[in-house]
């Protein structure tokens, strides 16, 4: 099948151009973003291949339809980015790539834990320059702290894993409780009780209505002093300007990011030559006791060779007319947001009583 891949990188032209060998598609390499100007650049194409900031609204979607493409391949798991409703009406098959490796994102959350506790971004920089003054770069043991889980689902269990091995204690919440994540001797609480003890909280639940800005001012405010947390789920979850002010109060004693919620305007970019016009993320990076990564949990060479290998497969299954497994309509995204807002599941979830 003929296909558009945009926003390629020369990493994913690497490892969707080898996976290919087994497939035989004629991919054509575009570096531009998927958006309403460049959504023409698919005619004569019956697929696109988009990635995760890629445009997929409503008037993208029926410049794609105009341009005769009938598939949407994403080599991403998250589709939050599509308008399904739109694609459905417009005839539009939609598949993503559910999973493709959720050690290479558990992996780096705890990395981000380790840099942050052991200060390992200033200590290169001053060792770098010939200063080995310990003055500042003092950490904690991680064995005996509590660690606080939010979500429990593929990452999550796999960071409880991990984090287990190092001997933190471990308190997580979830709508579900995760068996494996129970044998791990992992106790599952409210919230409340979650930000009260926790020493390190890593976010690990998907971005939805109930989880939009779960990290903010109250919740924040019930949270012990210093207290490190991590996010390599999605931007959103976390509201900047409370953690902000949070880093400047010192309640926060350490922030590691892997995600932004005004990410879509910098990350998969080298903007090192150009003015930063964020004001909000140029004021998190002047923290010592902050790092920000660039949507980078998932690229390792496993997670890259199983998103090429699958968003190939769908297409080759799309084209056999026996595309299922991956597809997502809009009843699957409905199934998904009702499982997340039961009432009394919502309920529990909701991180602040009445809220
Ligand atoms: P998953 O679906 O296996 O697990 C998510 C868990 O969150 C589920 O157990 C679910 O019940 C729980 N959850 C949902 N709503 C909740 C709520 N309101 N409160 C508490 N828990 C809730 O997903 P996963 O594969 O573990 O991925 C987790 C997240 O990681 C994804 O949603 C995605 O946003 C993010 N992610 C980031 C990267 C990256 O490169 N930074 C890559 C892949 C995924």
């Amino acid at each position: 099948m003929r296909v558009a891949v945009f926003s390629t990188r020369p990493y994913s032209m690497e490892f969707l151009k080898a996976a290919n060998a087994s497939f035989g598609h004629e991919l054509v390499f575009l570096e531009a973003h998927l958006n309403e100007q460049s959504a023409p650049l698919a005619c004569g194409f019956a697929a696109v291949c988009p990635f995760v900031n890629d445009q997929l609204d409503a008037p993208v979607l029926k410049k794609l339809r105009e341009c005769e493409v009938r598939l949407i391949a994403l080599r991403c798991a998250g589709h939050n980015h599509v308008d399904l409703a739109a694609a459905q009406e417009l005839g539009l098959t939609v598949m993503h790539v559910p999973m493709y490796s959720p050690y290479a994102v558990a992996e780096h959350a705890v990395a981000l834990i380790m840099a942050l506790n052991r200060k390992l971004c200033r200590t290169y920089n001053r060792v770098r320059d010939g200063n080995f003054s310990l003055d500042g770069l003092m950490g904690f043991d991680m064995n005996g702290c509590v660690a606080g889980i939010i979500g429990t689902g593929r990452i999550g269990a796999i960071v409880a894993r991990i984090l287990q091995g190092f001997g933190l204690r471990l308190l997580v919440h979830d709508l579900h409780q995760n068996p494996a994540v129970l044998a791990l001797g992992a106790r599952y609480v409210e919230l409340a009780e979650l930000y009260a003890q926790a020493d390190i909280i890593s976010l690990h639940c998907p971005l939805t209505p109930a989880t939009r800005h779960l990290i903010d001012e109250q919740a924040l405010r019930q949270m012990r002093n210093g207290v490190m947390l991590i996010n390599t789920s999605r931007g959103a979850l976390v509201d900047t300007h409370a953690v902000i002010e949070a880093l400047k109060s010192g309640k926060l004693g350490y922030l590691g990011l892997d995600v932004y919620e005004e990410e879509e305007e910098l990350f998969f970019e080298d903007l090192s030559s150009q003015v930063i016009q964020d004001d909000v993320f140029a004021r998190l990076l002047t923290f010592h006791n902050v790092i920000v990564t660039g949507h980078q949990a998932f690229f390792t060479r496993t997670a890259m060779e199983n998103i090429a290998r699958t968003t190939l497969q769908n297409i080759r299954d799309f084209e056999a007319g026996c595309a299922v497994v991956n597809v997502v309509s809009l009843e699957v995204r409905k199934r998904l947001t009702g499982r997340y807002l039961r009432p009394q599941e919502g309920e529990r979830s909701t991180k602040h009583e009445g809220h």
